[in-house]
């Protein structure tokens, strides 16, 4: 979901953007107006993230699934190895990913055995010696599973941070790298964010197709080819209004608050309940079920026709799934709630 004020101002810039004559979607990816788009987005991420100076931020298309392709890809020589966890499906598709790259990388904890819906325990994890990496999701979107901290371990962390960036306050210097598809939090479908520290960028392949290198990347501001310039725009405009609005710690504040609306409800409830370790709950991705699956169907009705949509569960998993990105205002967060407590009370009564 985008933030209702970013949608306000693109339907206004959607002919003519900035006084230019044409809109964001016509303009030349050579041009200085773009180019001082990306500067903007660059300092903007930089300052909201508080991005180490000495970080690539990288803008890279394909999304976060080509992300967690290119990084064996491009870090790992020969039979180097890194540690994965999974801890999700997500996790789960970077670690098989990652063996098509190099077949050597190891998965050093799962939680696979508790159905991912608990994190594996820090004194479980077996780490190798040799890891060039560690690799994990910071926050499962489909389960609603999240880290609670940054995995503390000595070699570097590369984090998935696709459905929570921009909504926790992280210290991304504690990272080696991150990324995100910027479409969750960030804007339309198009691109992902790539962010790496110079140690890392520097044991790099370079004998990758540019497309695929992230050096190369690194090398032409990240221009090799045509960017979705659109998405940059509309990116542009949510940092922006990020900012705007206190930033980043502002953002995770009112993210706990509208989290902790749902699961105070459900908690309390007999109909609905969550499956997830209450310590690696996310607060981007609330799953919930219905005590009777059968009622599935006419909760989801019910719900569309006061404009609640979205929330019926990711087909790997069932069940229903509320996802509380920065432009869900609470009054969003507010009426789900008012609509679930409803659909308790009837429930109850027709029992
Ligand atoms: N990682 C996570 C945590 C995700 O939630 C998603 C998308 N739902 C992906 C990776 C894949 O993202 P994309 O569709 O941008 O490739």
């Amino acid at each position: 979901m985008l933030p209702a004020e970013v949608l306000e101002q693109v339907k206004k810039d959607l002919p003519v953007w900035n006084g230019l004559g044409y809109s964001a979607m016509e303009i030349s990816h050579r041009s200085a107006e773009f180019s001082a788009l990306l500067d903007q987005i660059e300092s903007d991420l930089r300052s909201l993230m508080r991005i180490p100076d000495d970080y690539s931020v990288l803008l890279v298309q394909g999304g976060a699934t080509l992300q967690f392709s290119l990084l064996p890809m491009n870090l790992l020589h020969g039979r180097e190895t890194a540690d994965y966890l999974t801890t999700g499906s997500w996790s789960s598709k970077a670690f098989k990913e990652a063996r098509k790259a190099n077949s050597n990388v190891h998965e050093a904890a799962t939680g696979a055995q508790h159905n991912f819906m608990s994190l594996p325990e820090r004194d479980e994890w077996q780490l190798s010696p040799e890891a060039v990496f560690l690799h994990y999701v910071h926050n499962e979107t489909i389960a609603g599973l999240m880290f609670p901290s940054i995995p503390d371990v000595d070699v570097p962390v590369i984090s998935d941070l696709s459905s929570c960036i921009l909504s926790l306050d992280m210290d991304v210097s504690r990272m080696g790298a991150f990324y995100a598809g910027v479409q969750k939090n960030m804007g339309p479908a198009g691109l992902a964010v790539l962010v790496m520290a110079p140690e890392l960028l520097e044991r790099c392949r370079d004998n990758l197709p540019d497309m695929l290198s992230y050096r190369a990347y690194a090398r032409n501001r990240s221009i090799l080819n045509t960017p979705p310039t659109f998405t940059c725009y509309v990116l542009g405009l949510v940092l922006r209004w990020v900012s705007e609005r206190g930033g980043v710690k502002v953002m995770h504040r009112n993210t706990v608050a509208k989290s902790d609306l749902l699961y105070g409800l459900i908690d309390q409830s007999e109909l609905y309940a969550n499956p997830i370790q209450k310590s690696a709950r996310s607060i981007t991705n609330i799953a919930f079920t219905l005590a009777d699956p059968a009622l599935d169907e006419k909760f989801l009705q019910q719900a569309e026709r006061r404009s609640l949509v979205s929330l019926k569960g990711h087909r790997s998993v069932g069940g229903m799934r509320a996802s509380l990105y920065n432009g869900m205002p609470m009054e969003g967060v507010q009426a789900l709630h008012d609509f679930m407590l409803e659909f308790e009370r009837d429930w109850q009564k027709g029992r």
